[in-house]
């Protein structure tokens, strides 16, 4: 199987908010119905996405031929690194993205990440902290860009915001990198 991507529970949140309890998504190349479950969970609930092959609740659903199916359903299991991947494309931003906060102590994340659940730990810099939380942002905003409207990123791009250098994060702040998309193109 070659990794193009996944879907995650967590990038549907908003519709999910919003009681609908199934999306249609389109990536290149193809498009699919997914519907949602929910189990109660103390007071709330704890949000799934059903396999449409088994049917089972699962958190994540992976790209095999032109289906979006769970790990146990995949005929090879989804390799998480960046080989196989598109460059440029979400799972390569992904990586990037995971690599960049195991570097620089903002650690583990959920997709899709939000600055607002990373607050600055005690004795470390804020200015730089809030720089790599934007770095983080930019990143995301990209790699929503990416699934949604098929974009794919050129290297130099990708380099100017792990760097902090595109022009978006330095002038642009927080809640607008994760409210709006940006041409990050155009910031290099
Ligand atoms: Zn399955």
């Amino acid at each position: 199987m070659i990794f193009i991507g996944f879907i995650d529970v967590n990038f549907f949140k908003e519709v999910i908010i919003k009681g609908k309890d199934n999306a249609k998504i389109e990536w290149n190349g193809g498009q699919q119905s997914i519907f949602f479950s929910k189990i109660q969970v103390g007071y709330g609930f704890k949000h799934f996405i059903i396999c449409p092959i088994c049917g089972q609740n699962r958190a994540k659903l992976y790209l095999e031929g032109n289906l979006f199916i769970c790990i146990d359903c995949c005929s090879v299991k989804p390799y998480n690194g960046i080989q196989n991947t598109t460059k440029g494309g979400d799972a390569y931003i992904g990586y990037k993205m995971e690599r960049f906060a195991t570097r620089c102590g903002i650690g583990k994340f959920e997709y899709p990440f939000d600055y607002l659940k990373h607050p600055k730990p005690k004795g470390k810099h804020s200015e730089k902290w809030n720089r790599n939380l934007k770095i983080m942002q930019s990143l995301e905003s990209m790699r929503f860009q990416s699934i949604f409207f098929k974009k794919i990123w050129k290297s130099r791009t990708i380099k100017s915001v792990e760097t902090g250098k595109n022009k978006y994060i330095q002038h642009i702040s927080l809640n607008e990198l994760k409210r709006y998309f940006f041409p990050f193109d155009n910031g290099v």
